[in-house]
């Protein structure tokens, strides 16, 4: 019992101090020079927690870690994808050009940010695994699942659920 409880407990502490790091060095990186050093490190550490999270979900599943690298490294991916509507919404590459027209002063979420996206994609897929038989239309639509929402929970805790 102590032998599955241990990685789970880890993993879960994990995922939290993951979580507690990326937010304390967001406020260190606080000054307008650091924009683009913010938006990079928050932007690790969502693939991280997403990372961490598809880790979990295989360690609860009791898979092993070692033959699930590639699910868990899609998650990470993904997690860390989500932030890329910030770019398209502005229209721009530039992480700072004024306050209303960049990646990091949009006045909305942009739309990957939007819950009902992932549940779409989730439901979608688990559609195409039963029509096709398809085990690994399932697995994806899981991934995509834990990535979005892992991503979008950290959103949500630390700036409320706008749009
Ligand atoms: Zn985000």
């Amino acid at each position: 019992m102590w032998r599955e409880f241990w990685p789970r407990a880890l993993l879960t502490c994990a995922i939290g101090v993951c979580s507690i790091i990326g937010d304390v060095g967001l406020k260190w990186l606080r000054s307008d020079k650091n924009e683009s050093a913010r938006a990079a490190f928050d932007n690790a550490t969502h693939a991280t927690v997403g990372g961490l999270t598809w880790m979990l979900i295989v360690v609860l599943s009791r898979k092993s870690i070692a033959r699930n690298l590639n699910s868990i490294f899609s998650c990470f991916l993904l997690a860390s994808f989500v932030d890329l509507d910030h770019f398209i919404a502005a229209r721009s590459w530039h992480i700072h050009v004024s306050e209303t027209q960049d990646a990091t002063h949009l006045q909305k979420r942009p739309f990957l940010h939007c819950t009902t996206i992932p549940l779409l994609l989730w439901t979608f897929f688990i559609l195409l695994s039963n029509t096709f038989h398809s085990p690994l239309m399932e697995h994806i639509s899981w991934v995509i699942l834990a990535a979005f929402l892992s991503h979008h929970i950290r959103d949500g805790t630390r700036r409320g659920p706008t749009n």
